[in-house]
Order: C-alpha cells, then sequence, then structure tokens
C-alpha cells in the first residue's frame, strides 16, 4: 500500500468512527450504555487480553506456579487501566508443576503416542521403559492377588478401552440405523461388563492403585474419552477413579492411542513404551483470589460482583473453562474504568480460585467478607465457555428479577435478543461461584452461554485452547456485563425477597434454600 492510499484511508476511518451510534439497533438516550457500547464493542481488548492469559501462561491449575504468574499478571494489567487491584490470600493448596511427558510406543512398532501426565501426579526420573499389562478380569481379590506380580517393571492400563473413537454423530451421519444400534448397544455392554470387571476385584479403590504401586508397576495408563473427535478430559487421577498414585506417574493417553495399547497387550502383541514423566512436587503453596475494585462515589459499603474463576484444568488452556468468564470480567471491568471511572456503588471483580475442587476461592471470599454480601446490590457469574450469553437468571430472588428485566430492557436488542430470561429462577447449589453468593440470599444473576460444544469438546479438555474461543461472543458478552454492572450500580437497591417455596428442578421435589460453606483452606482429602 503506498502512502496516499493510506493517507485516504486514514481519513475515510476517521469519518466512519465520527458517525454516531447508527448501528446499534438500540434508541438510547442514556450516555453511559453509549460510551459503554461504542468502548466495548469499537475498543475492544478482549483478544488482546486472553491472547497474553492463555497462550503466554496458559493453564492455571491450582497449586501450580502458572496460578502465582496469573495472578500477578492479572493485577498488573487491572493496575494499568486504574482499578484498585489485590490479591487476597485464603488458605493453601499442595504445591506441583508439570514438567515434560513424552510417550513413545518401541514395539511392536514405533509410534508417538498423545500423552499427558495427570494433575498433581507424580513423575519419574529419567526415562521409563517397559511392557503393558491391562487391568484384569478376575472373579475375586485372590485372583487379583495372583495377578499382581505381573505389573512389576511395566505399565497398568487401568481405562476402559472404547471399541471406537468415533463419535456416535458420526455413525448417525453416515452409517445405517442398524450400525448406530450396533454401537449404542455395544458401548452399554461394554460400560456393564467393565463395571462388573471392577466390582470382581473385590477390593476398594483406593487400595486397588496403592497395591499395583507396592508390587513394582512402572506407572499407571489412563484415558476417559468425551466421545468427540479427539476430545479427552485431563483430570487428576483421584478424580475419575477414585485413587491418586503416590509415587508413581499416572498418564493419560488420547482414545485411540490407548486402545492401541490395550488391545496390543491384551492380544499378547508384545507393546512397549517409553515414558517421560515429569513433575516436581512441592510444599502447600498459598492460594489467593484477585480482586479489582472501582470504589463507589456514593455508595461505597454496596456493591455490584463480577465474578468469575480464574483456575482452570490442565490438559489444555483452560481457554472456555473459565478463560472466557475471566476475560469477560477484566474487559468489562476495563471497558467501566474507562467509562465510568465514578461509579455510584463499588464495583468489584472476583477472579476466583480453586472453583474446580469445590468454588473454594469464592466461598472463601464470601466467608471472608461478610461486608460485601452484607452490602451486596448484584453478583453477574458467567462460567460456560465462549458462547454469546443466552440465558440470564434471578436465581430466585423475586425482587430481583423486575431488576434484572429493567436492566435488560436497557441494553440494546443486538445484545439481549437472544437472551431467555428465568425468573424467579431457582437457586443454585453448586456448578460454579453463583452458588457461593446466592446461598446468602444476596442477589446473584448466572449468565449462561450458548453452547458451542462446550460439554463435548472442550470443558475440562486436552481441547480447551485458545483457538476455540469464539471473540465476537466474548466481546458482546463483556459489553453486556459491563452495562448491567453500571445499571445495577445505579438502580434503587435491590430487594431480597426469595420465592415462596424452592423446588429441585431435575426431580421436582420440594428442596431448602441451599446453605453458604466455607471454602476448602487446604488441600482436601479426596486431592491429597
Ligand atoms: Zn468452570
Amino acid at each position: 500500500m503506498n502512502t496516499r492510499t493510506s493517507a485516504v484511508l486514514g481519513l475515510a476511518s476517521v469519518l466512519l468512527s465520527a458517525v454516531p451510534a447508527a448501528a446499534q439497533n438500540f434508541p438510547t438516550d442514556d450516555a453511559v450504555i453509549e460510551a459503554i457500547w461504542n468502548e466495548g464493542m469499537e475498543n475492544s481488548q478482549a483478544w488482546t487480553i486472553g491472547q497474553a492469559m492463555l497462550d503466554s501462561i496458559g493453564p492455571r491449575l491450582t497449586g501450580t506456579p502458572a496460578v502465582d504468574r496469573a495472578n500477578e499478571w492479572a493485577q498488573t494489567v487491572m493496575s494499568g487501566w486504574g482499578v484498585e487491584a489485590r490479591i487476597e490470600n485464603y488458605g493453601t493448596w499442595k504445591g506441583w508443576e508439570r514438567g515434560v511427558t513424552h510417550v513413545d510406543l518401541l514395539e511392536p512398532r514405533v509410534r508417538t503416542l498423545e500423552a499427558t501426565l495427570m494433575a498433581w501426579s507424580p513423575g519419574a526420573d529419567g526415562t521409563l521403559e517397559g511392557g503393558v499389562v491391562t487391568f484384569p478380569k478376575v472373579e475375586d481379590a485372590a485372583g487379583f492377588d495372583a495377578w499382581l506380580p505381573s505389573v512389576e517393571g511395566n505399565f497398568v492400563a487401568l481405562a476402559m478401552p472404547q471399541p471406537s473413537c468415533r463419535p456416535l454423530s458420526s455413525y448417525e451421519e453416515h452409517g445405517t440405523e442398524a450400525q448406530v444400534e450396533a454401537v449404542r448397544e455395544k458401548r452399554r455392554a461394554m460400560r456393564v461388563a467393565w463395571n462388573e470387571r471392577l466390582e470382581g476385584i473385590g477390593y476398594e479403590r483406593a487400595d486397588l492403585i496403592a497395591a499395583i504401586e507396592g508390587a513394582g508397576a512402572l506407572g499407571v495408563l489412563w484415558s476417559d474419552w468425551t466421545g468427540g473427535w479427539g476430545s479427552r478430559r485431563v483430570f487428576a487421577l483421584n478424580t475419575v477413579f477414585g485413587a491418586a498414585t503416590t509415587t508413581i506417574p499416572a498418564v493419560d493417553l488420547s482414545c485411540e492411542d490407548y486402545g492401541l495399547v490395550w488391545r496390543l497387550a491384551s492380544m499378547d502383541q508384545g507393546p512397549k513404551l517409553r515414558v517421560v514423566a515429569e513433575s516436581t512436587m512441592m510444599d502447600d503453596v498459598p492460594v489467593a483470589n484477585v480482586i479489582g475494585e472501582i470504589r463507589g462515589s456514593e455508595l461505597p459499603n454496596e456493591y455490584v460482583v463480577l465474578s468469575a474463576h480464574f483456575d482452570s484444568w490442565d490438559g489444555g488452556s483452560g481457554a472456555t473453562d473459565n478463560g472466557t468468564g475471566s476475560i469477560v470480567m477484566m474487559e468489562a471491568m476495563r471497558i467501566l474504568s474507562e467509562v465510568y471511572p465514578n461509579p455510584k456503588r463499588t464495583i468489584l471483580v472476583g477472579l476466583w480460585a480453586s472453583e474446580e475442587q469445590g468454588l473454594n476461592g469464592s466461598r472463601a471470599f464470601v466467608f471472608d467478607h461478610p461486608e460485601v454480601i452484607e452490602g451486596l446490590q448484584a453478583a453477574f457469574n458467567q462460567d460456560n465457555g465462549t458462547g454469546q450469553i443466552a440465558r440470564a437468571s434471578a436465581m430466585g430472588i423475586v425482587s430481583a428479577s423486575a431488576n434484572l428485566a429493567d436492566w435488560m430492557s436497557r441494553v440494546p436488542r443486538d445484545i439481549t435478543g437472544k437472551i431467555d430470561l428465568s425468573f424467579p429462577g431457582s437457586p443454585s447449589g453448586g456448578g460454579s461461584d453463583h452458588a457461593s453468593f446466592i446461598c446468602s440470599g444476596a442477589p446473584t444473576f448466572g449468565l449462561g452461554s450458548s453452547s458451542w460444544d462446550y460439554f463435548g469438546y472442550t470443558w475440562h479438555t486436552n481441547l480447551d485452547t485458545f483457538d476455540k474461543i469464539v471473540w465476537d461472543n466474548v466481546q458482546n458478552n463483556a459489553t453486556l456485563v459491563a452495562m448491567l454492572a453500571y445499571l445495577a450500580s445505579e438502580d434503587e437497591r435491590v430487594s431480597r425477597d426469595v420465592r415462596a417455596s424452592v423446588v429441585n428442578f431435575r426431580t421436582g421435589e420440594p428442596a431448602e434454600w441451599p446453605t453458604c460453606e466455607d471454602g476448602a483452606r487446604e488441600t482436601t482429602a479426596r486431592y491429597r
């Protein structure tokens, strides 16, 4: 491009951006709403925030050094916007750092396998080499004990192998009805047989792993397929098997690489693996929430809380669980700091720690800050992926329903056009950090995104990476949250009358309003 055309284009873009808010599809005489729209839609920083968070820092597994890096980064970034940001310790968690995982099949042929050390797993010094034995099919504990010596010097395949790693949706698209039915039935029958196999062993799950370690296994192999192409959940072994290894590595393999190793071993074709599985176990480390605050100018002791958990599993980058929610809340805070720097009430963003282990960071915050709950005007939480907000619930607070409806009526239809409002809604007892707030009966709003294959592909998986983010949705969501925060900050105080009866929406049975619990202040037994 030569200088003359760039000068002409530069002039054109100045003229375009000077055109008043014509494309906004809403009539508003509210200058702040208009300014939020312009800042959020024309000057979005969501991509820049997300790229640094997800590419450079990466996943944010509780107890890892990456969490400290993320916390310090978020504090620095928000401080740069003029937001008062602090790191609030509330307890400790076991410290761990992931190293390199590399697994090769050496015999009967060479193939590099898709493998990841499971969260918080012990590593191994140097390179391990050994064969593979599959979890036994035995009648009782005596049979298991007779099998046990065979694990010495070998890797033990602990998970049920899949008959096929082709998603059911592929059968439905390409196969006959009979083929779809057959694969469904085969998977069901294998699941039943597998559970019988586990029960036949006659050991508690926790004791099984200890026995395998005690008998001299080199490591255990695991695989937890989501049912989608190439997608697998990478957890800690104790979250899926009920017990963790304490001395040997637990390695997760892709659906088919696990299937390959299992078939070779069970058909006596002599698989041999070479495994590098590095990790560092550390002493307990402090865990902390990151809090950003814009102090209220008229009612500083009343709060609007923007809520998202910052921690993640580490099979991917934690992009949609819950990088996107964190980006939305940070970007909303940036927009507000630009266009609404002197809010009526205090606006507070909470990037919570250790949601994945039981909402620990947000629950601890609620216990440590009764003044925030007492002064809570509204909390908004988002934690289900990259989709545009499609549902909003008043979570059982009847009076808050009217406030939310009013706020939504002031937001451009471009953003609210596809949102289902759930009034009065039901209080949630878990699932995400909104539960930490709604249990107190303070106004809490759950914002639910459209799916974008969240549960099949990105939730807790190896595929939860930067590329899955749909940026215009994230930009919309941040703009919406900034508008809701502004409107909630300015509105009359939301009153707190809760629904007359609480019903468990799954069972239809009467239920109690959920009770608040403190977050775990140290590593819980399940993860020890
Ligand atoms: Zn989450």
